[in-house]
């Protein structure tokens, strides 16, 4: 297919990188290169921050009304849905996910946050609140909610379009300006929806796209004096770093980090559905999912089932050419990435688990790893405790749901959590016990964006999506007259 968008867009430009500096963008699938990019430097990003800047400070957007901003959204919305199918594919050549996926979940998500947030456009009120008085007179106090400024937005590989589309979404509607780098792994379909925003009439300089390598591109964007806020999603190494950076100028953040997600299957669970739904959790998007429920928590008497299940989940994986409609699984990011992959199977190994089914990669081209399944290990075990972000569970037995809590919080994540039982006390007991924030009963992955998404201790900082996600892009004026 033709890739028809790969330079800057700066201040409605399409534009070369200033150096004339691209990168590779290759199909992970096939190992081939699929474009060259334009690779963002500094002075680009500062061309960009200005741009955004201006149409902050009394440019054309600063004075739509909140109507007119949810307009424009939908407007979007409505040509996201028009050109969903070539995004699908665009994502799903740039990322390596089966196409049907890329479809069904990261498009109609997308979709579904423009248009929920298009809706909050012009319901961000203010409040009246009854004071005391100053000095023996009246006063009348109100709050005005306004929007933050200018927000750089940092995106990960593994659902480009889609968590592009939870941080511009409720930014925009709130009234922002953005300048947005995302991955370089993955950028195309973010640069599509570039020409998708200029269709729908947003004004020049309101989203910039600066594709980029992070430590150039993501970088200068952290640093900018001129930034507001930055909302990143990627890991915590990444995320602490630009915390750090982002102290310097007092930039507000946002951070949806790693995970490290239980599924707790309870005695008493349905195991066929659990199994069916803890194999979701652990191989979508080859793994590849902040949310991914890589800790399998089984009930000692479940346990066995549960693991001859998985496996043959496993084995009943069809992995290959992403768009072939028979595909369940493709291919994993790049070369570096199934390598850290494959090297978290070895330390499983090496620690002294037992693999009950994959651990390996296909031979040929493509970057390609089989869905895994990991028995007999501890919950301290390195699988057990880090982040993999590809198809690799562990399943680890408990003997009562206190146990179970405590090997649930027992990490440093905190972004999601499943719970598989019949017993409806039990499910809302462990929902307020488990550290996490998202938990799903006997279901998993169901982000919607009426909800909000984020985690907790390592996990992240603040919250996308739902009406928090507006709190994230908007200040709190106090106005007191006095009467
Ligand atoms: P990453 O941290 O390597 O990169 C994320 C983004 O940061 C990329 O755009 C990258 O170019 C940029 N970046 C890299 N170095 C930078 C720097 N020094 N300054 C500024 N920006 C820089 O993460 P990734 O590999 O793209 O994504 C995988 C990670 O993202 C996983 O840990 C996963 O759990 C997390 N993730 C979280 C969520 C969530 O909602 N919580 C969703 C998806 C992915």
């Amino acid at each position: 297919m033709t890739v028809h968008h790969t330079e800057l867009l700066i201040d409605g430009q399409w534009t070369p990188a200033s150096g004339g500096a691209v990168f590779d963008v290759l199909n992970p699938a096939t190992e081939q290169i699929i474009a060259k990019v334009a690779s963002a430097a500094a002075a680009d990003v500062a061309r960009a921050v200005q741009a955004a800047r201006a149409q902050f400070d009394g440019g054309a957007w600063s004075r739509l009304s909140g109507a007119e901003r949810g307009r424009l959204l939908n407007r979007l919305a409505d040509l996201i849905e028009r050109d969903a199918d070539e995004l699908a594919r665009l994502e799903s050549l740039d990322v390596g996910k089966p196409l049907g996926e890329a479809r069904m979940v990261d498009l109609n998500s997308a979709i579904g946050t423009f248009r929920y947030f298009a809706g909050w456009a012009d319901k961000i009120e203010g409040r009246a609140v009854p004071t005391p008085g100053f000095r023996g007179r009246p006063t009348h106090a109100y709050t005005i909610r306004e929007p933050l400024g200018v927000v750089g937005v940092i995106t990960p590989w593994n659902a480009p379009i889609m968590i592009a589309a939870w941080k511009l979404a409720p930014a925009l509607a709130a009234g922002c300006t953005l300048v947005l780098k995302p991955a370089e792994d993955a950028p195309l379909s973010t640069l599509h929806l570039g020409a998708l925003i200029q269709e729908a009439g947003f004004p020049p300089g309101v989203v910039n796209l600066v594709p980029g390598l992070g430590t150039e591109a993501g970088a200068a964007l952290t640093a900018h004096p001129d930034v507001d806020k930055i909302t990143f999603t990627g890991s915590p190494e990444v995320g602490r770093q630009v915390q750090r950076t982002a102290a310097d100028t007092f930039k507000r953040v946002t951070l949806e980090l790693g995970g490290k997600s239980p599924q707790i299957i309870l005695a008493d669970a349905t195991v066929e559905d659990a199994v069916r739904g803890a194999a979701r959790g652990l191989f979508a998007n080859q793994g590849e999912v902040c949310a991914a429920g890589t800790r399998i928590l089984v009930h000692r008497s479940l346990h066995d089932e549960v693991v001859t299940g998985l496996a043959e989940a496993a084995r009943a994986v069809k992995l290959g050419d992403p768009f072939d409609p028979a595909t369940t699984m493709g291919a994993l990011i790049s070369a570096r990435h199934r390598e850290r992959v494959l090297g978290y199977v070895e330390a499983g190994r090496r620690e002294g688990a037992t693999l009950a089914a994959g651990g390996g990669r296909p031979d040929g081209p493509g970057f390609f790893v089989q869905p895994t399944v990991f028995t007999g290990a501890s919950p301290d075990m390195t699988i057990a405790q880090e982040e993999i972000f590809g198809p690799v569970g562990t399943v680890l037995a408990f003997d009562d749901v206190d146990e179970a809590v405590r090997i649930a919080n027992g990490t440093r994540y905190g972004l999601a959590a499943t719970v598989w039982t019949r017993d409806v006390t039990l499910a809302h007991d462990l929902a307020r016990r488990i550290r996490a924030g998202s938990v799903w009963v006997n279901c998993w992955g169901v982000i919607d964006p009426r909800l909000p998404w984020g985690g907790v201790k390592h996990s992240g900082i603040g919250r996308d999506l739902g009406a928090s996600a507006l709190d994230a892009y908007t200040e709190d004026k106090a106005v007191t007259v006095l009467l």
